[in-house]
């Protein structure tokens, strides 16, 4: 399971600024894909084949500034699921009795606790980090968050620490792929063989467990149930024609323990991890809701995670007309960004349209898996070109030459050429449409990347 690691401190420190370096690979896709916005309190961080999950408390709830207020009760919750706290400091300003107040706020809470003093640009790393030492937390590095500097050693320290505590090996660098979209995103994906993992994802109250419950209605063998714990989701096996499922619960519908509400909250994290783990997302939306700003994160995880996808819109049972004509044109502006991705409009409670769904994640699943053979991936680059030739660069053609498959789940593509990498985006989302239809890759994200060859 991956690390969480929560950033806390003052306001103004510079928590969303490491926030923002430390999740930046969002960055490439929100250029790539128009109406993705950032989530600004939960992102992934990918450092040297390791990954975690970084969570900015600044995101969370009000910012007040008054004693007591400087560690708000959600940073709290989200404080009880990090496995590492980063308690970021001013370093232009020293120690301030905040800073003191949040030291003692994460005293005896079980975390390991690195402080970060920013804003160290241009100051004497060992003076600046001695000041903090009186906070006494032996684990104190200088960064510039703005600047970059010390962010590495920082997250290198910070993973060294988890997996000492978990004793588990720390993955040695040259392992590690690059910090980025095309590191090897085949292996991430702990499928057992033969079932196709699918994350039942959505906020609290969509109909995940209803829909669930639907899913494994009367025809379907249920296999076995697996215990899990509070992060973790259960995964329910069962079988339909066939075909082997692992259904990963992140609702909680067999263990309804009742959760509390702050952990509920944090389905985020759950939510996340569920999406590393699967073959197929299943997000599910209420459409009595309409779509809230909330799916549209959990989807731009999901596309970030380059993961197949169905769309659930469920509740549709007893809409009026001109309701549903709302939440198609809410669809159409908010998930922009995924119209790969096929739609169903259902009533988990009733039943209508559940049946559909296995059908589109077989779909999705195979799409996602698809060997493109180079012969044809080429023939088909040719055909876009000639349909609609790249535009010019400081005065020269840029020219595409041959692609092949970089890999799988999603499919990545890579294509070569000369200043290919100057290609505008526009012309990288004509190109994934393209190929999207003459391969049948619906369901699935596509990635095109490109290796200039001058
Ligand atoms: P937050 O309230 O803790 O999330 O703080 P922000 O990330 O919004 O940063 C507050 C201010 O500090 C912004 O103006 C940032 O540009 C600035 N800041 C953040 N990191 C650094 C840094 O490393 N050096 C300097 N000089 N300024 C920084
Ligand atoms: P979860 O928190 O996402 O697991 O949501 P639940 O499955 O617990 O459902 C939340 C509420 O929505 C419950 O009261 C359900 O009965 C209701 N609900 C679920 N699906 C539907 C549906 O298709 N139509 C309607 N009208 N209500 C539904």
């Amino acid at each position: 399971m991956r690390p969480v690691i929560a950033l806390v401190g003052r306001p103004n420190v510079g928590k969303s600024t490491l926030f923002n370096r430390l999740t930046r690979t969002r960055d490439a896709l929100v250029a790539n894909y128009p109406g993705l916005t950032r989530d600004r309190q939960y992102g992934v961080l990918r450092h040297h084949g390791d990954s975690a999950i970084v969570i900015d408390t600044g995101g969370m709830g009000e910012e007040t500034d008054g004693p007591g207020a400087a560690m708000h009760e959600q940073a709290g919750a989200a404080i009880a699921e990090a496995d590492t706290v980063i308690l970021i400091v001013d370093g232009q300003t020293g120690v301030s009795s905040g800073d003191e107040e949040i030291v003692a706020q994460l005293r005896g809470r079980g975390c390991a606790v690195h402080v970060a003093v920013n804003k160290s640009e241009g100051l004497d790393k060992n003076l600046v980090c001695a000041d903090f030492h009186s906070l006494g937390i032996a684990a104190v590095h200088a960064i510039s968050a703005l600047r970059g500097r010390g962010v590495d050693d920082l997250i290198d320290a910070v993973f060294r620490d988890v997996y000492a505590r978990r004793s588990q090996p720390h993955k040695a660098p040259e392992q590690a792929g690059v910090n980025g979209l095309d590191e090897g995103v085949d292996d991430q994906v702990a499928a057992p063989r033969g079932a196709v993992s699918v994350a039942v994802v959505g906020r609290p109250n969509v109909g995940k467990s209803t829909l669930i419950n639907r899913l494994l209605g009367e025809e379907r063998v249920v296999v076995y149930d697996q215990p899990g714990t509070t992060r973790d989701s259960i995964t329910i096996p069962f079988e339909c024609a066939g075909q082997l499922y692992h259904l990963i619960d992140t609702a909680g519908v067999r263990r309804r323990a009742r959760v509390d509400e702050q952990v509920e909250k944090l389905s985020v994290i759950k939510s996340l991890e569920a999406i590393d783990r699967a073959n197929v997302v299943l997000l599910v939306s209420d459409a009595r809701e309409g779509i809230t700003e909330q799916d549209a994160h959990l989807a731009g995880h999901v596309l970030e995670a380059g993961r197949a996808l169905v769309l659930v819109i469920n509740k549709w049972d007893g809409l009026e007309p001109d309701q549903r004509l709302k939440v198609k044109r809410d669809l159409d502006r908010r998930f922009a960004f995924l119209e790969f991705a096929r739609r169903h409009f259902v009533s988990a409670l009733h039943g209508s349209g559940v049946g559909l769904l296995l059908e589109s994640v077989d779909l999705a699943y195979a799409a996602a898996n698809r060997d493109l053979p180079t012969p044809e991936l080429n023939e088909a680059l040719h055909k876009a070109i000639a349909g609609h030739q790249p535009p010019l660069s400081r005065g020269r053609r840029i020219k595409p030459r041959y692609a092949h498959q970089g890999g799988h789940n999603p499919p990545r593509i890579v294509i070569h050429g000369n200043q290919v990498q100057r290609l505008p985006a526009a012309y990288g989302r004509y190109l994934e449409r393209f190929f999207r239809e003459e391969f049948q890759l619906q369901g699935t994200p596509v990635r095109i990347e490109y290796r200039a060859s001058d």
